[in-house]
């Protein structure tokens, strides 16, 4: 077995010059406070071992790391029914574009841009009487913390500046494919991207992903085999915003990154990792994020090709 232990502890120090050159997300003023300098990089392998190195203590919003758990909570009630109201390619366009939803009949192109994951929530929000609660729940027992929490100053803070969202969300509705009240729904998102957790806790989160759909920490399945083969493939083709293919071609992982500087990158059958670290590239993706996973994609042979 690789020194998993080491190899993280090398993949933190070497991405420490990289630290300065980001930018962090200053859309919200409660993200844009976060200091630049930090960063952490968690393993969990499905055999349950988990090793961390960096600032394993910090504690950080998920953001857009919280669509692929709507994804798989809404799948897990809809199945492939879902598929009518959200497409399934990459967008090419910003996280927040709203031009494609015009052209395409409020249909947005899949479920990692924000206007899929809105939509993705309204789906969800129509089977679930206390939405934000399940998901908070579902976290916890997957993360092994049942004191996860939301940082509620962010989803606040957020939902003050929600009129991009808003924007999408009731364009969807001009087009029939919103059900419920757009706040509403909103509201329920912010909060699932304001969930607070720190590297180990993200990789156990999503560790399902990696052990074919099963949660070994909550014993229960999580998503069929089948649909987690269906998940990763989303995540690999339209997890990165409009630089999947760039993380792609350095990576090779299915991958999800959020706004918050937080990462996840699956290695089927082996272990899921998870990097944050809060100065941004252009994109908006973690600089220094995506430059260890991409050391550890080498050092670990992890890349699926
Ligand atoms: N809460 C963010 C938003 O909807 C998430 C963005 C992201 O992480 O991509 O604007």
């Amino acid at each position: 077995m690789p020194n998993y232990q080491e190899i993280l502890e090398q993949a933190a120090q070497r991405v420490q010059p990289l630290l300065r050159q980001g930018k962090v997300a200053n859309y919200i003023p409660a993200l844009a406070e976060q200091p630049l300098e930090q960063f952490s990089v968690s393993l969990h392998t499905v055999d349950g071992e988990t090793f961390s190195a960096g600032d394993t203590e910090a504690r950080f919003t998920i953001q857009s790391v919280s669509k692929v758990m709507t994804l798989t909570l809404a799948l897990q009630r809809y199945g492939d029914e879902l598929w009518s109201r959200v497409g399934k390619e990459p967008s090419g366009t910003a996280f927040n574009s709203l031009t494609q939803l015009e052209f395409e009949n409020g249909i947005p192109r899949n479920p990692f841009i924000n206007a899929g994951a809105i939509v993705t929530c309204d789906a969800l929000y129509s089977r679930l009487s206390a939405p934000i609660h399940t998901m908070l729940e579902s976290y916890r027992a997957m993360s092994g913390n049942d004191k996860l929490c939301i940082n509620k100053i962010v989803a606040q803070s957020e939902y003050d500046h929600r009129y991009r969202n808003a924007a999408m969300a009731y364009l969807m509705k001009s087009f029939g494919n919103f059900n419920n009240e757009v706040e509403d729904v909103l509201w329920s998102y912010f909060n699932f991207c304001a969930i607070e957790m720190n590297t180990t806790e993200l990789a156990k989160s999503f560790s399902y992903l990696s052990s074919q759909g099963y949660c070994n920490l909550s014993k229960q399945r999580i998503l069929t085999k089948k649909q987690t083969k269906q998940m990763n493939s989303l995540l690999f083709t339209s997890g990165l915003y409009d630089a999947a293919g760039d993380f792609g071609y350095r990576v090779g992982m299915p991958g999800k990154s959020g706004v918050g500087g937080a990462i996840i990158a699956i290695v089927p059958n082996r272990f899921t990792i998870s990097v944050w670290s809060p100065g941004l590239d252009k994109v908006g993706n973690s600089l220094a994020g995506i430059a260890a996973l991409e050391y550890l994609s080498n050092e670990l042979g992890t890349a699926i090709f």
